[in-house]
């Protein structure tokens, strides 16, 4: 299994030992909407029911209120009683899959860069990894994340007879890129060719920026009867400590995944589901105006996506600009250099660990290196990327300016 895995837990630990600026793990330091917390508070001094068991695959009321949303997204009529697993956050829901749908033997292929669990679900489940990475474009400068690409080849070369399933995260996290269209065209194509499942990552949905926008690739034809579509009520909600996640899928597949959920978990918190229930049905009804908060939450990330930009430019540094999620990665090759890294004890780390750990102890400002979202195989070849998470206060990203500002006078004076 991966060293890696521990990344959230050490960093933070790290970054809270030195009370660090904290734009590493991903969540939000601000309040989630009124509505949603109302809404959870009503629910727990809701009558007895709220507080005790409901039904194992997910609560009948966010299971039909998920339903009636995504039906209209997906353009598939969903059924919210076969078609939807609901768990404890998005984690849940990937380890469900690999778990259920993936054997001893299985080829599962992931994309690179990857939310660094994908891959000891896959061994955990006897499966193995195959990774093929996103690449920035040759010959141009690399400023957004659309700058990096599949390569249909490359993907189709890396698919034997032992292939199960293709794992896409759009947008993406660290990198920000939203699949385009046709991009998800190539994929669920090899999908359909090749008879094989798609699990696909899509907890960031709501946040795209300049206009990219998000496609399902469940919603392409052919695509809805091999796709697990997953979900996070924390990322949509900007509630992430609550762990309501889901599966959505066709009934057939999904059945699997619920034998694995109810012999382990059997089902997860019933107050947090109605309350995530309840800001659907809110969104369903604001749909696509102003007042929806899939609308008024990346209107604010844009801001604070282009306050983070100003600060790395303003210190010399490139920022790869993210078309979604609330990441943003920049290179760290031309100041790595004159970094002294007095800790001995870590050389034989990637670069960009070293460089997050001295950054931590030294500057107090904590991020994620961005190897830890490659496979051993690949991770010294993208070990020069630092990770900045933005769905932060502007009090908090302003302190993180000037860590990086008074750094850079201090570099420019020796
Ligand atoms: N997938 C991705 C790409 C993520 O970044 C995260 C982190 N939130 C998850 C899944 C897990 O989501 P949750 O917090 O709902 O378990
Ligand atoms: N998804 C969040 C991130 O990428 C949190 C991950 C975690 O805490 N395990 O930062």
């Amino acid at each position: 299994m991966c060293i890696l895995d521990l990344i959230w837990i050490n960093l933070s630990m790290l970054a809270a030992e030195y009370k660090a600026v904290n734009l590493g793990q991903g969540f939000p330091d601000f309040s989630p909407p009124q509505f949603i917390t109302e809404a959870f508070c009503k629910a727990v001094s809701g009558g007895p029911p709220m507080h005790q068991y409901t039904r194992a695959f997910g609560h009948p009321a966010l299971v039909q209120s998920l339903a009636k949303f995504f039906s209209r997204i997906v353009g598939h009529d969903i059924d919210p009683f076969e078609d939807i697993l609901v768990t404890v956050g998005a984690y849940q829901a990937l380890f469900c899959a690999f778990q259920a749908l993936i054997d001893e033997g299985d080829e599962v292929i992931i994309v690179e860069p990857f939310f660094d669990c994908y891959q000891p679900m896959v061994v955990m489940a006897g499966g193995k990894a195959v990774y093929v990475p996103l690449r920035p474009k040759e010959g141009t400068a690399v400023l957004s994340s659309g700058d990096w690409v599949l390569s249909a080849e490359e993907l189709a070369s890396k698919i034997t007879p032992h292939t199960k399933a293709i794992v896409i995260n759009t947008p993406n996290n660290p990198l920000g890129k939203v699949y385009k269209r046709e991009e998800l065209q190539m994929i669920a194509d090899l999908c359909i060719k090749h008879d094989l499942l798609c699990f696909s990552d899509e907890v960031y949905e709501w946040l795209t920026y300049d206009g990219a926008k998000h496609v399902k690739i469940a919603s392409l034809p052919g695509m809805w009867e091999r796709t697990v579509t997953i979900g996070s009520g924390g990322k949509t909600f900007s509630a992430t400590g609550w762990k309501v996640g889901w599966a959505m899928g066709s009934g057939h597949i999904l059945k699997y995944m619920k034998t694995i959920h109810q012999n382990s978990i059997y089902h997860c918190a019933t107050a947090a589901q109605e309350a995530v229930a309840q800001g659907f049905e809110r969104e369903h009804e604001l749909f696509g105006t102003p007042q929806s908060y899939f609308q008024q939450l990346p209107a604010m990330l844009h801001h604070r996506r282009e306050k983070l930009a100003s600060s790395l430019k303003g210190v010399g540094l490139q920022p790869i600009m993210p078309e979604g999620g609330y990441f943003m990665i920049t290179d760290i090759s031309s100041i790595g250099e004159s970094v002294d890294f007095k800790d001995s004890d870590t050389k034989d780390e990637n670069y960009d660990f070293r460089f997050v750990k001295w950054l931590i102890k030294e500057k107090g400002l904590a991020t994620i290196p961005v190897s830890a979202f490659y496979s051993p195989e690949h991770s010294k070849e993208f070990d020069k990327y630092i990770r900045f998470c933005f769905v932060k206060e502007n009090s908090t990203l302003d302190a993180a300016e000037e860590i990086l500002k008074k750094w850079s006078q201090n570099e420019s004076s020796h």
